[in-house]
């Protein structure tokens, strides 16, 4: 069972979104792991951000060899550079690296997806409207919203889940793991880079419907269409239509 986390002091009072999670135990390495990366994909630490171990310890209520532990995985991943003697960043992903991640994305979710329509029964339909449901409700808050950046842990947490949830009865998990690293590259430019967090507000809602629906029919090629509509490659299409 994950170890929860203290409740962290506040470090910066501008930052509001707190990586949170309540609990006297300190957190293992893997749970900081999972903090971590989750909070470099959400924008919680921007890239190029120095990662300081005392003010990591002090908000996460850690250990220093947990943190090192998680630290250099993350950096074994991509997510954060390491320097020597000079601690961690957050990695700050170049343009074409984010492209590399929209074509990975783009090659990894039509196959996974090919295979999850042949395979998805009742109990995957219901997973799939439930995840959908779910981002649909913090996509509408979202277009709402004077300022999005209240939701953006929820809107990334959401998007995976709604994606991961459609292709998660291709059975495959080494797809499935290879798509999650394509998936949080693009996830981590696209909150940090692009315009409004790569919030499309009515542009997410379309297309995310577009593929719960022909998910949920069963139809494949409407599926591969709508995800292919989603995932723009060229930079104007993403700039414009937003990148959920
Ligand atoms: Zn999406």
């Amino acid at each position: 069972m994950a170890t929860r986390l203290r409740s962290p002091r506040v470090i910066n009072p501008s930052k509001q979104q707190s990586v949170v999670p309540i609990s006297d135990a300190a957190p293992d390495a893997h749970t900081l792991y999972e903090v971590l990366r989750d909070g470099l994909i959400w924008g919680r630490w921007k890239p190029g951000e120095k990662l300081k171990p005392q003010h990591l310890k002090d908000e996460l209520g850690c250990k220093s060899a947990a943190l090192r532990e998680a630290l250099i995985r993350l950096a074994g991943e991509g997510f954060v550079d390491s320097e020597l003697n000079q601690g961690f960043r957050a990695v700050a992903h170049s343009k074409e690296t984010f492209q590399e991640a929209v074509h990975m994305r783009w090659v990894l979710e039509c196959e996974a997806v090919r295979m999850a329509l042949k395979n998805g029964g009742f109990e995957w339909e219901m997973a799939v409207s439930a995840a959908h449901k779910k981002l649909v409700f913090v996509e509408e808050r979202m277009k709402a919203a004077d300022d999005v950046t209240p939701f953006l842990k929820h809107w990334s947490r959401q998007d995976w889940e709604f994606h991961n949830t459609v292709l998660s009865a291709c059975r495959s998990t080494l797809l499935l793991r290879s798509y999650k690293t394509a998936y949080d590259t693009f996830r981590m430019y696209a909150v940090s880079s692009l315009p409004t967090y790569g919030f499309g507000g009515d542009n997410n809602i379309t297309e995310h419907n577009a593929i719960y629906e022909a998910a949920i029919q069963h139809d494949e090629a409407a599926c591969i269409e709508a995800i292919l509509c989603h995932l723009p490659l060229s930079d104007d299409a993403t700039l414009s239509a937003g990148a959920g």
